[in-house]
């Protein structure tokens, strides 16, 4: 049974029942937490907020020194880290090792460009004046984050919130808070007492979060549907807000496309993870003259894709997540097939890989804007192909979503991937290269995908306040204060 993590240590739930977390590969128990109360969150928010008072005075260096200390040991508890997220939430060990370096590297990253990052000095107005800005923490963050990559998008909010002198109150999905628990036992025990904190649960938990006075500022990833919910509950309070959201991304191969790269990026793009990445090739394009011979080639890759238990070297995709996400899933497929769609590779459950959530990796033909998987966000590994005339068509359907997270195009012409780019609202533009991230470059959506920027120098800005100082170092009463009559001659008329 693992504890709630407050005040810098193991504690248990103030009344909280007790939640059973499953493999979903083999459905077998992992461990359980507790389901937290908003007593626990209550608790949580008395420790940040407490915390805070002396965590924004801690100087920026040392706070970078501790962050460093923070990555050394993320590397260091790597192997249980990754298994731990393998065996909550499927992902193949491989992808989760990965994982576990991005967030060290994230760790690093905000640690210096927090202790480097500052206001600036402003022109003065007139003599013997000084203007600058400082920057200053929010207070405390409330992360509430999803399934898919608990610890990434756990990192991307707390290291530059933790960096920036603020303190965190974290709720992990409540199919995926072991490795998090973990990373906090393990990776931030050694920051103060209070300056993260993890109450486990489902949405009771986010919601008591949500509404907290103490809590300054929601980060946030997850479904439109919620992000849409916590962003009306925080407007009532004028809380900030720090949204990552759903998306439905388009993914275009155009002529010109080299398919030895195009086929395996594709697959990768979309099966990664089995389908369930925010930023997955959910709505693909083929420019006809190349349709048939990528798609012939991409049903025959889909069948080396081997699924597994993700703790088996050889697996490359695991299962989804839960019962309802495989589900979700089959019922989107079946009901674009109904409409119309045709199933060229999968399309069905895959239980000879195990007892668990498996759903084979699929690839849909003869795709129409109207059908549920397009109009919908399917977080699973289902590849959905709309054929289209030429280059201008491709870009014009690519372009018309009411989601803006992220895309990605093959070719290598500039006319055509520059045209895609400036016509496609989407937070991410990915040429030739699907779904790398950068730490030092902007990660968020447009659109029902979000709102606010993560990763680089303005998601550190997401969790700071400006302020502008004004200092007048010769003090003297100035000519235009009270009483205005000396100033009478300057009224025309
Ligand atoms: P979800 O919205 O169901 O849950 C996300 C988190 O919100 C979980 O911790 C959940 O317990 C919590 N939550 C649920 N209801 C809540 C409420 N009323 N108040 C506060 N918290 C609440 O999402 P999910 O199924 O875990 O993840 C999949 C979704 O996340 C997809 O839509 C995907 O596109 C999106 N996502 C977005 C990004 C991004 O960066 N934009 C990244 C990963 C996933």
């Amino acid at each position: 049974m693992r504890q709630l993590w407050i005040d810098g240590r193991a504690t248990p739930s103030r009344g909280g029942s007790v939640r059973v977390i499953q493999d979903p590969a083999t459905l077998d128990a992992v461990d359980e937490v507790y389901e937290g109360t908003a007593a626990d969150v209550e608790a949580a928010v008395q420790s940040a907020s407490d915390a805070q008072t002396r965590w924004r005075k801690v100087p920026a260096v040392e706070r970078a020194r501790l962050l460093h200390d923070v990555a050394i040991a993320l590397r260091a508890d790597r192997a249980r880290l990754s298994e731990l997220l393998t065996r909550e939430g499927g992902k193949p060990r491989i992808e989760n090792l990965d994982e576990v370096e991005w967030c060290a590297a994230c760790v690093d990253y905000y640690a210096e460009i927090a202790r480097n990052s500052h206001g600036s000095s402003v022109p003065p107005v007139a003599e013997h004046q000084i203007n600058f800005t400082i920057k200053e923490p929010l207070g405390v963050v409330g992360c509430i984050v999803p399934f898919n990559y608990p610890l990434l998008l756990l990192t991307w909010k707390i290291a530059p919130a933790i960096a920036a002198g603020n303190t965190v109150v974290i709720k992990p999905s409540e199919l995926t808070p072991l490795a998090t628990l973990r990373m906090l036992e393990q990776c931030l025990s050694h920051l103060p007492g209070g300056v993260a904190n993890v109450v486990t649960g489902g949405a009771a938990v986010g919601e008591a979060i949500v509404d907290h006075p103490q809590v300054a500022c929601i980060a946030f990833t997850g479904s439109t549907a919620v992000g849409t919910r916590i962003a009306t509950k925080a407007a009532a309070r004028l809380a900030r807000v720090n949204l990552e959201l759903g998306g439905i991304d388009p993914c275009v191969v155009f002529e010109d496309a080299n398919l030895d790269v195009a086929v395996p990026g594709v697959a990768w793009a979309r099966f990664l993870n089995a389908g369930q990445v925010c930023t997955s090739a959910k709505r693909i394009y083929l420019v006809e003259k190349i349709a048939a011979p990528f798609t012939e080639r991409l049903v025959e890759h889909v069948k080396t894709i081997r699924l597994g238990h993700g703790m088996d070297p050889d697996t490359d995709m695991g299962p989804l997540v839960s019962a309802r996400a495989l589900q979700r899933v089959e019922d989107q497929v079946g009901r674009a097939v109904a409409q119309g769609a045709r199933v060229a590779a999968g399309g069905r459950r895959q239980p000879d890989a195990g007892p668990g959530h498996f759903y084979a990796p699929t690839v849909l033909t003869g795709v129409v804007p109207q059908h549920p998987v397009v109009c919908e966000e399917v977080f699973g590994p289902i590849a959905s192909i709309q054929v289209v005339k030429d280059a201008e068509e491709a870009i014009a359907m690519a372009a018309r979503s009411e989601y803006g997270l992220g895309a990605n195009i093959y070719t290598s012409n500039l006319t055509w991937a520059m045209q895609a780019m400036t016509e496609i609202k989407a937070g991410t533009f990915w040429i030739n290269d699907p779904l790398t991230d950068n730490d030092a470059a902007p990660f968020g959506g447009m659109r029902k995908s979000g709102m606010g920027r993560e990763l680089g120098e303005e998601g550190l800005d997401a969790f700071r306040e400006t302020k502008h100082v004004h200092l007048d170092f010769v003090p003297e009463k100035k000519p235009y204060w009270f009483p205005y009559r000396q100033r009478a001659a300057e009224i025309p008329g």
